[in-house]
């Protein structure tokens, strides 16, 4: 596609606000485990004001992908995310992983995650990524259904596309994304399964690089991030550079991703 105003590419910044549904999604006992679920809780004690702070001082809107368990759970912060300017999408209700081995689960999670987000914040999203990246012909299904303009889950492309169902008709607008650019491949934590250490200077360079490459191949540059892994102080400094070196590359759209699907769709037709 070719962007509005002569842009070169888009960037889009963007936050899944999972909060403690990612450790309590799959596990029943995590529950019990205040020490364990402490970790996603962070993002919302001080990740989501943390990134906030940053992206008005950067004058920067983003998108942020909430689960409607975090929406019920924390409704100020979602009023505070609509209050800076920025879109809200759909992430699920539970975070549960939509397997559609389970139809009516797929179903019941998209269905409660719109009312409690209708409920908490009077808002009907209009883009949705799927809790751990599980998407399936199903959701795009039920995701046309509803009216939903776009999806941003699948890691297919390096710019936006239209999906097309099994029946042929058209699906949701596909803002892709790059697993490179995802902030848990760096920083998520695992008590059981430690993983090494990326310092500041390792996860620039690889943003860095994947950022210049698609902004000389024209794609969208979807930074997937987590205010429970981002919003850490080191994480923090590390996305405070990584705007700072987008700016010094010409002609970036940096945007909400409402905005780059209805971009799609405008010259779609
Ligand atoms: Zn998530």
């Amino acid at each position: 596609m070719k962007w509005p105003n002569e842009k070169k590419c888009a960037l889009c910044l963007t936050f899944d606000f999972d909060a403690e549904s990612l450790w309590l999604a799959n596990n029943e006992r995590h529950h019990e485990f205040p020490g364990v679920l402490a970790l996603g809780k962070y993002g919302a004690k001080v990740g989501v004001p943390r990134i906030l702070d940053l992206l008005k001082q950067e004058e920067i809107k983003s998108t942020f992908f909430v689960p409607g368990w975090t929406a019920e759970r924390y409704p100020h912060l979602v009023e505070q995310i609509l209050k800076h300017g920025h879109e809200i999408g759909h992430h699920g209700y539970t975070h549960d992983a939509p397997d559609p081995i389970d139809p009516e689960m797929v179903e019941r999670e998209l269905d409660m995650g719109l009312a409690a987000l209708h409920k908490v914040a009077g808002i009907r999203p209009v883009g949705y990524r799927a809790p751990d990246g599980v998407a399936s012909e199903l959701s795009l299904r039920l995701l046309a259904e509803r009216g939903f303009l776009y999806s941003s889950s699948f890691k297919d492309d390096y710019k936006p596309y239209r999906h097309t169902l099994v029946d042929g008709s058209p699906g949701p607008v596909e803002l892709p994304e790059q697993p490179e650019l995802d902030d848990w491949a760096f920083g998520g934590y695992s008590m059981r399964e430690a993983k090494p250490l990326y310092t500041k200077d390792a996860v620039l360079s690889i943003w860095q690089d994947t950022f210049q490459e698609l902004h000389a191949w024209g794609g969208i540059c979807m930074m997937v991030m987590h205010p429970q892994v981002t919003g850490r102080p080191m994480r923090l400094a590390t996305l405070r550079e990584f705007i700072h070196f987008t700016r010094k590359l010409p002609d970036v759209w940096t945007t909400t991703c409402r905005e780059v699907a209805e971009a799609f769709v405008a010259q779609e037709n």
